[in-house]
């Protein structure tokens, strides 16, 4: 499981203040050193660690913590509250478009979990929300991906529209808005290439589809594994495309959990969902609040 480490440093650091009956400068200094470290080895972004530390610091010598009668649980409330804010504060919602089909547009490098996050959306979409959604695949240069994807649909008895390899993903994605609106989905998640790096052709594509169907949402795929580059590539793919929202993939893996706790900060664009597993059903709405606390115990 994710923050596995990050979770053992931080619980001993506030079990130390937590009974304290008088928080001194001196222990708030010393708590938010370790939570410095504690989020540096979890691979969190340089930067975000001295925000947010910084911001934990002035809150935990502040008012609301001297004058608290329980000042240590006091200074730990602050950290769950910066903690949760970094991971976007509320729980974002998604779109619903005004006369439907709602178009989802999911993004991402190759591997990342792109296909399987496609199908695994459309599952929770349907369970969580009662919706009735279409997979389009528009990856037409991975032959592989058009077949999972369409596995994929046979698995949820979902419709899947495709048009082979030969033709124009802008082309697929409006013919599968058609149809869809004939055949009343209401979602339509459009399944994109990807690309083992950041490329320029890739882009051009993207922002073709883009502007050419106007997604009420467009989510970037990362691999949680990948630390640090997470962030570079959510980067990237904002910069380009004004993503709406993040989903995190294999967050059921080791990782140290950095990403989860960048990305946010970084892009000022939520994480919406999290991937915990490969099954179609192991994605989850992502609570800042929740994963907050699982953290911090
Ligand atoms: P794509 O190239 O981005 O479309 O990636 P795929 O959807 O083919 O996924 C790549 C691999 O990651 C597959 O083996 C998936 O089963 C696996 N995968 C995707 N999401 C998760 C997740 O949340 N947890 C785990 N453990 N594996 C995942």
């Amino acid at each position: 499981m994710a923050f596995e480490g990050l979770a053992d440093r931080l619980q001993n650091t506030i079990q130390r203040i937590k009974g304290k009956g008088k928080v001194t400068e001196q222990d708030v200094k010393e708590m938010t050193r370790e939570v410095r470290l504690a989020l540096l080895e979890a691979d969190v972004n340089f930067k975000v660690v001295k925000d947010f530390v910084a911001r934990v610091k002035e809150r935990a010598i502040g008012q609301e913590v001297m004058e608290s009668l329980t000042p240590g649980q006091q200074v730990i409330k602050v950290v769950k509250e910066e903690l949760t804010a970094l991971m976007g504060g509320e729980q974002s919602k998604i779109a619903v478009a005004d006369r439907p089909p709602t178009i989802i547009m999911m993004v991402g490098l190759q591997g990342a979990g792109k296909t399987t996050t496609t199908g695994k959306l459309a599952n929770l979409l349907r369970k969580k929300y009662n919706r009735n959604p279409m997979l389009v695949a528009a990856d037409v240069y991975r032959p592989a991906a058009i077949n999972q994807l369409e596995t994929l649909g046979k698995q949820l008895s979902m419709p899947v529209f495709s048009l082979g390899t030969d033709r124009d993903p802008v082309d697929i994605a409006n013919q599968a808005i058609e149809k869809a609106k004939a055949d009343h989905n209401d979602y339509v998640i459009i399944d994109t290439a990807g690309r083992l790096h950041v490329d320029g052709d890739l882009m051009q594509e993207l922002k073709q589809i883009k502007t050419d169907v106007a997604p009420d949402e467009i989510f970037l795929v990362v691999d949680a594994m990948t630390g640090q580059d997470a962030v570079n590539v959510a980067e990237s793919f904002n910069e380009q495309l004004e993503l709406t929202g993040v989903i995190l993939t294999k967050l059921d893996g080791d990782t140290r959990g950095g990403a989860a706790l960048s990305i946010k900060a970084v892009t000022e664009k939520p994480i919406k969902f999290a991937g915990m597993g490969e099954k179609l059903d192991e994605l989850e709405v992502f609570h800042p609040e929740r994963m907050a606390s699982r953290i911090l115990g």
